[in-house]
């Protein structure tokens, strides 16, 4: 494969860190597979810094612009250039490259996905939450570029590498490990705190998605995020538990067919995949040894205890303006969670009750078509589940 370009918006966290690792082996393995443009962050500098020294980037940008000077004096001595604000991550991420990496947390990243877009760059996408509110938005400025979107979260990887060309498709199915509290009873959920809900027994992600992962919000984005990706309406789309998290995803076929992808739970692999598809790249990664783990299990969804699979199939069936409700009510439900403002069963019903605020006709009219729309709508949402939120503090005495 000839030398390919990248860029990493988010690339001090979790699956930015984890790209880095994907590019280093190959790198070292592989020949110069790939060379690093640019790299942004929030507001982590010193960790920006570093990687953009070690991997020789063209530009460092952080989002959080009082951090600009401390950037600038870690640089200093470099020919790395240094920028700071939403803006500046735009730009950088339409600097042409063959592969934008969207690894931003939160709605937050979409800006930065449709400049990619805009400006021809392929785009590998982690970034579930861009997808839920601003899905529509990607997908048709991506087909109106000739640009391909390629999956970066592990099921949708799985789904992607089983499809085909998509032809006979009957439906397609997400797998979920559970998360922490797979066992737990309700009472113990409600007591939950942070630090046991961003606990996951499989895979090793940012904060917020851990505690996604707990609630299964997690799966609720992404049982959208299958939707849009794939243009699959909410009938055709299952998600089942499957603890051990060595499925990802299937794609069943009408003859009855169904293909699998299976790989240790490790998000190197799909990462790894986005990043080289069509070609597949060296990576470090523990191999399945399926004897030694000797079964696989299944089970439905527990819907009393995880609401959110149904909300998720509330709001797709609704469209994206609703998406774009649920998605913005829970980030702003987990961050009230982290801050210790609510329970953890709290997230759920605090999404749950702003999606029914939407649906009774508040906030109808915004159209999800474009940035600033998906913007004002992203606003709202957050403003009723704050509201949602401190009603119910007045009513418990919380
Ligand atoms: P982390 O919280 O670990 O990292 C988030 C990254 O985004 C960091 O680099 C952070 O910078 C940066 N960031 C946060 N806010 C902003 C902002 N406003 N502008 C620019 N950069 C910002 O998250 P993850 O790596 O776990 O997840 C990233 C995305 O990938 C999420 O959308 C998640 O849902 C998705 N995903 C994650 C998986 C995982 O295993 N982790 C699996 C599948 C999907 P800083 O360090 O400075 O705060
Ligand atoms: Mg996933």
């Amino acid at each position: 494969m000839a030398t390919r370009r990248i860029s990493i918006m988010g690339a001090t966290g979790s699956i930015g860190k984890s790209a880095l690792d994907v590019v280093r082996h190959a790198n070292a393995n592989a020949g110069q597979t790939f060379q690093i443009v640019a790299l942004a962050a929030g507001s982590d500098a010193e960790g920006l810094a570093a990687q953009a020294i070690a991997f020789n980037a063209e530009i460092a940008v952080i989002s959080d612009e009082s951090q600009l000077p401390t950037l600038k004096t870690l640089l200093a001595g470099t020919d790395i250039e240094a920028a700071a604000g939403e803006t500046a991550i735009a730009e950088a991420a339409a600097r042409p490259v063959e592969r934008m990496l969207a690894a931003i947390v939160g709605a937050a990243g979409l800006k930065s996905t449709i400049s990619a877009i805009r400006a021809g760059n392929d785009v590998a996408i982690a970034n579930k939450e861009s997808i839920v509110c601003g899905g529509k938005l990607i997908l048709s400025e991506a087909r109106r570029r000739g640009v391909s979107i390629l999956p970066v979260d592990s099921e949708h990887s799985a789904i992607f590498q089983c499809l085909g060309d998509g032809r006979s498709l009957e439906k397609l199915t997400i797998t979920a490990s559970g998360g922490p509290f797979l066992t737990s009873s309700l009472d113990q959920m409600r007591m939950a705190s942070p630090k046991q809900a961003a606990a996951h027994p499989n895979w090793s992600m940012g904060v917020k998605n851990s505690i996604d992962s707990a609630t299964l919000m997690n799966k609720a984005l992404e049982f959208i995020e299958a939707g849009f990706l794939f243009d699959v309406e909410g009938e055709r789309l299952d998600v089942i538990v499957h603890p051990q998290s060595i499925i990802h995803g299937m794609a069943h076929f009408t003859d009855g067919s169904v293909i699998a992808q299976l790989g240790a739970p490790d998000m190197k692999t799909p990462i790894s995949y986005a990043l080289g598809w069509p070609d597949r790249v060296p990576t470090v990664v523990d191999r399945l040894d399926l004897a030694t783990l000797g079964r696989l299990d299944f089970e439905n969804v527990d819907e009393t205890r995880f609401p959110a699979i149904r909300l998720a199939r509330q709001a797709y069936a609704h469209g994206v303006q609703a998406t774009t409700v649920l998605n913005c009510a829970n980030e702003s439900a987990v961050s009230a969670f982290i801050a210790g403002h609510c329970g953890f069963l709290d997230i759920s019903w605090i999404v749950e009750e702003t999606l029914n605020r939407y649906f009774s006709g508040n906030m109808h009219g915004i159209a999800c078509d474009t940035l600033e729309e998906i913007a004002l709508l992203d606003r709202f949402s957050r403003e009723m589940a704050r509201d949602v939120l401190e009603k119910t503090q007045r009513r418990t005495g919380g």
